[in-house]
């Protein structure tokens, strides 16, 4: 079976314990989009392990982890954590596989990143990787892809070509020295030199998998609102992190996917600038960002952070045809005295059940709210679903009747075995 894990929210809704345990059942996973701005955090045994561009199913012995061609890929961050797996005992060398058709992100994309966001008025929160400058180029057909880089006539033509016309502009616009050619060169054939026996064509080698009868899991980094056509726009990622990423990301053709599991946070959260209708108010939000230890696995950002908002899961569970869906972190929520689902928003009078498009609604929005009893006692090591609190199953079953899905995995804890199944 071949599935997809997406995130419905705004990112970290806890994709990589979901993608850690699917990992274990699968053959091959493969990452489809972004970059290194994104963050896993996995903990098995004790140990935490933090995954920006390496599928964490390389933590699986005998799994082959994919970076597809829909990755934006910085060499020397890869290097950095191939150089972490190795020193954690976890040899990728014949595991892991980058496709030949992922985009570099190169020494330009992160400054021009940084310059652009100081600029900004209205600052989209970037991560500053130069993600964002690396997707730009792709799309203006100037970016420089690793089957580029294996090829150093090919690589310093087109370096040259950029660096042309992009020094002229740092200088011009940004007051910026520019780029020297020799320096970045040297640097990426070194990093050319390293990564060669990791690069194939990737969308082979999955199509082979697939004739195999193999299962294989695309993992969705960020979430749907952060969608650079769905999110919420400008404060979004630059790729396709929904569903259909996965089949433009790795070249797996749409027909192959047989699941889309979607992943949420029993609450919401969402790191950086945006509308947020359901943010908590600001001391009740500080509370629950420390019960939830929610601060960022890639910038160690604090997260903003809100009640459970099923319009935008509901528009999530339509634009990924999601099948089945995980609630994340449950065990957050232990000890309130009540809690809010949000099930509209009204705006100048009006009552939306759709997620608006309109910025001007969504920043305006007012959220509607059903309010349920909270439980006493802690769900952490609850194993099956009539072992929670009985407003612990009422809460996850009112989700479940909100959003019209059905509800695979409740996880209560960030070990393995806190997961129910069912
Ligand atoms: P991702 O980007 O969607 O994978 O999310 P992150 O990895 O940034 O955030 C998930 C964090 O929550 C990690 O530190 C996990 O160990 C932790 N986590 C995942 N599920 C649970 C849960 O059910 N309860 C608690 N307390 N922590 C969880």
């Amino acid at each position: 079976m071949n599935i997809v894990i997406v995130g419905t929210q705004w990112g970290d809704e806890g994709k990589g314990k979901v993608i850690d345990i699917l990992s274990e059942k699968v053959d091959v996973v493969v990452r489809y989009q972004g970059g290194n701005n994104a963050g896993h955090t996995v903990v098995v045994d004790g140990a935490e392990y933090i995954f920006h561009l390496i599928p964490s199913g390389i933590l699986h012995k005998g799994k082959v982890c994919c970076i597809g061609n829909g990755v934006v890929v910085d060499p020397e961050v890869l290097l950095q954590e191939i150089a972490g797996l190795e020193r954690a005992g976890i040899r990728p060398a014949r595991r892991l596989k980058i496709s030949d058709l992922a985009h570099l992100i190169l020494p330009y994309h992160r400054i021009l990143d940084q310059l652009r966001e100081m600029k900004r008025t209205h600052k989209i929160g970037t991560t500053n990787r130069g993600i964002g400058p690396c997707y730009a180029d792709k799309i203006n057909r100037c970016g420089i892809r690793m089957v580029d880089l294996l090829n150093s006539r090919v690589f310093a033509d087109k370096l040259k070509d950029n660096l042309r016309e992009k020094n002229e502009i740092f200088r011009k616009v940004y007051g910026h020295p520019g780029f020297d050619f020799n320096k970045i060169y040297r640097q990426y054939m070194g990093y050319a030199a390293k990564l060669s026996g990791y690069v194939c064509n990737t969308a082979l080698l999955l199509d082979e998998a697939v004739n195999r009868g193999k299962d294989i899991l695309f993992e969705g980094a960020q979430g749907t609102f952060l969608d650079i056509d769905f999110g919420t726009y400008p404060f979004v990622t630059s790729s396709s992190t929904v569903s259909g990423g996965a089949a433009v990301g790795t070249g797996v053709s749409p027909d192959k996917i047989d699941k889309v599991i979607g992943v949420a946070k029993a609450y919401t959260t969402r790191v950086g600038e945006g509308p947020f209708p359901t943010e908590f108010p600001a001391r009740f939000g500080t509370f629950m960002r420390d019960k939830g230890s929610e601060f960022g696995a890639t910038t160690g950002r604090p997260r903003r952070c809100g009640w459970f908002d099923s319009v935008m899961v509901r528009e999530a569970v339509m634009i990924n045809g999601i099948t089945d869906l995980a609630v994340m972190k449950l065990d957050i929520l232990d000890g309130l005295k009540s809690i809010k689902i949000c099930v509209a928003y009204k705006y100048k009078g009006k009552v939306f059940r759709e997620f608006p498009h309109d910025a001007s609604v969504i920043n305006g929005a007012v959220p509607v709210y059903k309010e349920v009893p909270g439980w006493r006692g802690a769900v952490a090591g609850v194993a099956k679903f009539n072992g929670l609190p009985a407003n612990a199953r009422s809460y996850i079953s009112r989700l479940q009747d909100l959003l019209g899905t059905k509800m695979s995995i409740i996880s209560v804890g960030c070990a393995r075995k806190d997961t129910i199944f069912l």
